[in-house]
C-alpha cells in the first residue's frame, strides 16, 4: 500500500482524484488498520442485540463504581428511564483519581496550545490536584449537591477543571459556549437557576482581547439573574476588570486557599449537566444528562469509534461548550485516560493551516471535526494542508451535519492520505454519545452515510404516515430502545420533554427529528431535519442531496437548500451558494449548477432561485441555520437569531433577496 505524500498535492491533482473517487461507493477498512484495530469481532452487534442490558452492564463495568447497581434499566416510568439504579459512582474519580492511582499521573491529558503559540502540557496528576481543590473551593462558596454552576470560559485547561470539580461534589454544570454573548449566557443562567458562575477576565480571539467580565457584570446583575450568588473569575488575559465585593472572587485565589476534597459518591441517576442544544431548529432546549449512564455511553463510544490505543494522541476541534466537547473532549477521553490536543484558537488563526501544524507537531493519530470545517478547509485551499506531514494520522471523524461525499473524499484524500478510515458520526445533544457510525476496523464506509448503529443501539426508519418500519427507503429516524446516555428530561420542563420526543411514536420509541433513508445494507443516510425534506409537485427531495449536487461544481464552496411555499408546485427549492475564494458568480456557474442537478437528480430538483452569497448564517457550532434561510425566502420576520455566529450575514442575505 503506497500512501500519497500530502506535500505533492495541488488543487488540480485533488480535483482530478476526487472525480475518480466519486465513482467509488464503499471504502472498506484497509488491512493495516484492521490488523491493529480494537474491535474485530464481526458478531459484536449481534451479541449486543441479543441482550442489550447485559451488553451495557458489561460496558458500565469498565468504570469504577462505589456501589454496584441493583437494576440495569428501569422502564417503569417510561419515557423517564433510569439506568444503573441503586449504583453510585463519581465522574471525576473515573476521569482522574482512577488513572493517577494506577500510576498514570504523569501521562499528559491535554497538550494545550494557545493562539499565540504558547503551550502547556497538562498531566492527569495536575488535573486531579486542581480539580480536587477547586471542588473544595466551590463547596466553600456554598455549592452543594444538585446546585447549578454556570461555566462561561474560553478553551483553556481551567474549563476542564471547573467541569470536573462540579462532578466531584455533585454540582450540575451548565457550560455555555465562550463565543456567545453575555446576554444569552444570562438567559441560560436565569432559566437554570445557577448559583455560581465560573468565567474569565477576558478571552483572546484572533489576536484581540475580548473583555468578558465587564459584560458579565452588565448582563448578570441581581435583577437579571437573582439566583446568582458568586462569580469566580479566571485570570486569563490579565486585563483589568471590576470585581464586586462579596460576590466576585479570583479562581486562583480560592483554589489556593481551599483544601482538596474527595470525590462524592453520586447516585447513578443524579443530574450531571444541563446543556442547551444549538438551536438550529427551534429555541434551544435545556437538555439534562445524568451520571452513570452518560459516562458509560461517552466512554464506550469514544473507545470503540476512535479505536483507542494507549499511545494515541487525539484531537477534537470542537468547543467544550457543545455536546461534542463534553463527550469527546472532556468525559470520553478522560475516562479512557487518553492524551488529547486542546486548541484555544480559531481554525484560521494565526494561519489557515494551524490544525495541520498541530497534528504534525504533536503526532496526532485521531482527528475529529465537523463538515463545515472541512468545507472551509477546502475553500481555503490545499496549499494550507500540503506543507504538513500528516503521516501520524490513523483515523478521521466527522460530526454535526450530513457530510457531502465531496467533502468526505477531500478529507479522506487530502488529510488522511487515503490511509485513514473516516467515521461519520451521527448523534445529538440528546443522545449524549455517538449512535450511528462505522466501526473503523470492521465496517466499510459509504461517503454520505453515517453507517450502522453502534453495538447496543437499535435504530429504525419509520414511515412518516403509518409509523411502520421501513426496511429499505425513506422515513423518520427513530431509536426504539432506551440507551444509557440518553437525555433524561428537558430541565424543569418535563412536558416539553414528552411532547418533543415521545408523543409521535409513544413512550418506548424516541423520535429523533431527522429524516433518513435506510439502504439495502442497513446503512442510514441522514437526509436532514424532518422539516428539511422538500416536496416539489409531490416529489420528496432531500436538501442534502440537492446540496451535494450543487457542491459537486468545482467553483462552489458551500451550499444550503431550503423550501419556499409555491402556488404552483407546493414547495419550491431555493439554493444559497457560496463560491470558492475569488470566483465570480457568473451566469455560467448558475447554468452549470442547474445542469448538474438536472443530471444527477432530475430537472424538477433545479432551484427556483439561486442566491449567491459571501457567507451562510451559521450557529456558533458551525451549523447552517436553515430555518432562517426559509424565513428569508418567505420574507418573514426572522425568528430567534441569538445563536448565530455572525448576525450581519442575515441582513446581507435579506438585502440580496430583495434585490431579486
Ligand atoms: P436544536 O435541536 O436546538 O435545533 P441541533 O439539533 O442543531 O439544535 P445538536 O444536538 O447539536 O443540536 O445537533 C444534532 C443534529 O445534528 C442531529 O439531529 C442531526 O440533524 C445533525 N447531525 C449531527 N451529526 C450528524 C451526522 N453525522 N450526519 C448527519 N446529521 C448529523
Ligand atoms: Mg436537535
Amino acid at each position: 500500500m503506497t500512501t500519497k505524500n500530502a506535500r505533492e498535492l495541488t488543487e488540480a491533482s485533488v480535483e482530478a482524484r476526487l472525480a475518480e473517487l466519486l465513482q467509488q461507493e464503499r471504502f472498506a477498512p484497509q488491512e493495516a488498520f484492521a490488523a491493529q484495530a480494537e474491535i474485530t469481532d464481526p458478531e459484536i452487534r449481534a451479541r449486543a442485540a441479543a441482550d442489550p442490558t447485559a451488553y451495557w452492564a458489561e460496558q458500565a463495568g469498565r468504570l469504577r463504581w462505589s456501589r454496584a447497581w441493583d437494576q440495569v434499566l428501569d422502564s417503569s416510568e417510561a419515557p423517564f428511564y433510569r439506568w444503573f439504579s441503586g449504583g453510585t459512582i463519581n465522574v471525576s474519580d473515573n476521569c482522574l483519581d482512577r488513572h493517577v492511582e494506577a500510576g498514570r499521573g504523569d501521562k499528559v491529558a491535554y497538550h494545550w496550545h494557545g493562539e499565540e503559540g504558547e503551550t502547556r502540557d497538562i498531566t492527569y496528576a495536575w488535573l486531579l490536584e486542581r480539580t480536587a481543590r477547586f471542588a473544595g473551593a466551590l463547596r466553600e462558596l456554598g455549592v452543594g449537591k444538585g446546585d447549578v454552576v454556570g461555566i462561561y470560559l474560553p478553551m483553556i485547561p481551567e474549563v476542564v477543571v471547573a467541569m470536573l470539580a462540579c462532578t466531584r461534589i455533585g454540582a450540575v454544570h451548565n457550560v455555555v459556549f465562550g463565543g456567545f454573548s453575555a446576554g444569552s449566557v444570562a438567559e441560560r443562567m436565569e432559566v437554570s437557576g445557577a448559583k455560581v458562575l465560573v468565567t474569565a477576565d477576558g478571552a483572546r480571539r484572533k489576536g484581540r482581547t475580548a473583555p468578558i467580565k465587564p459584560s458579565v457584570d452588565e448582563h448578570m446583575g441581581p435583577e437579571a439573574v437573582p439566583s446568582l450568588q458568586r462569580v469566580v473569575v479566571v485570570r486569563n488575559t490579565g486585563i483589568d476588570v471590576p470585581m464586586t465585593d462579596g460576590r466576585d472572587v479570583w479562581f486562583d485565589e480560592v483554589l489556593e486557599a481551599a483544601d482538596a476534597v474527595d470525590p462524592e459518591p453520586m447516585d447513578a441517576e443524579a443530574p450531571l449537566f444541563i446543556l442547551y442544544s444549538s438551536g438550529s431548529t427551534a429555541k434551544p432546549k435545556g437538555i439534562l444528562h445524568t451520571t452513570g449512564g452518560y459516562l458509560t455511553g461517552a466512554s464506550t463510544t469514544h473507545r470503540q469509534v476512535f479505536d483507542l490505543h494507549d499511545d494515541d494522541v487525539y484531537f477534537c476541534s470542537a468547543d467544550v461548550g457543545w455536546i461534542t466537547g463534553h463527550s469527546y473532549i472532556v468525559y470520553g477521553p478522560l475516562a479512557n485516560g487518553v492524551t488529547s490536543v486542546m486548541y484555544e484558537g480559531a481554525p484560521d488563526y494565526p494561519h489557515k493551516g494551524i490544525w495541520w501544524e498541530l497534528c504534525e507537531r504533536r503526532g496526532v493519530t485521531k482527528f475529529y471535526t465537523a463538515p463545515t470545517a472541512i468545507r472551509a478547509c477546502m475553500k481555503w485551499g490545499v496549499e494550507h494542508v500540503a506543507p504538513h506531514d500528516l503521516s501520524s494520522l490513523k483515523l478521521l471523524g466527522s460530526v454535526g451535519e450530513p457530510i457531502n461525499p465531496k467533502a468526505w473524499l477531500w478529507y479522506w484524500h487530502v488529510v488522511g492520505g487515503e490511509r485513514c478510515p473516516v467515521v461519520d458520526t451521527w448523534w445529538q445533544t440528546e443522545t449524549g454519545a455517538i449512535v450511528i457510525t462505522t466501526l473503523p476496523g470492521l465496517d466499510a464506509a459509504k461517503p454520505g452515510s453515517a453507517g450502522l448503529p453502534l453495538p447496543g443501539y437499535e435504530v429504525q426508519v419509520l414511515d412518516a404516515e403509518q409509523g411502520g418500519v421501513v426496511e429499505e427507503g425513506e422515513g423518520l429516524l427513530a431509536i426504539p430502545r432506551p440507551w444509557p446516555s440518553m437525555l433524561r428530561t428537558l430541565y424543569q420542563d418535563p412536558d416539553r420533554y414528552v411532547s418533543t420526543y415521545w408523543d409521535r411514536f409513544g413512550p418506548t420509541t424516541y423520535f429523533v427529528g431527522d429524516s433518513a433513508r435506510r439502504d439495502a445494507d442497513g446503512y442510514t443516510w441522514v437526509i436532514g431535519r424532518v422539516d428539511d425534506v422538500i416536496n416539489v409537485s409531490g416529489h420528496r427531495l432531500s436538501t442534502a442531496e440537492v446540496e451535494s449536487a450543487i457542491v459537486a461544481h468545482p467553483a462552489v464552496a458551500e451550499s444550503a437548500v431550503v423550501a419556499k411555499a409555491d402556488d404552483l408546485t407546493g414547495q419550491a427549492i431555493v439554493a444559497y451558494v457560496t463560491l470558492q475564494g475569488g470566483t465570480d458568480a457568473s451566469a455560467d456557474v448558475e447554468a452549470e449548477i442547474n445542469a448538474t442537478i438536472a443530471d444527477r437528480i432530475g430537472k424538477l430538483a433545479r432551484p427556483k432561485r439561486i442566491v449567491f452569497t459571501q457567507d451562510l448564517p451559521k450557529t456558533r457550532s458551525g451549523k447552517i441555520m436553515r430555518r432562517l434561510l426559509r424565513d428569508i425566502a418567505e420574507e418573514r420576520d426572522l425568528g430567534d437569531t441569538t445563536t448565530l455566529a455572525d448576525p450581519s450575514v442575515v441582513d446581507q442575505l435579506q438585502q440580496r433577496w430583495q434585490q431579486g
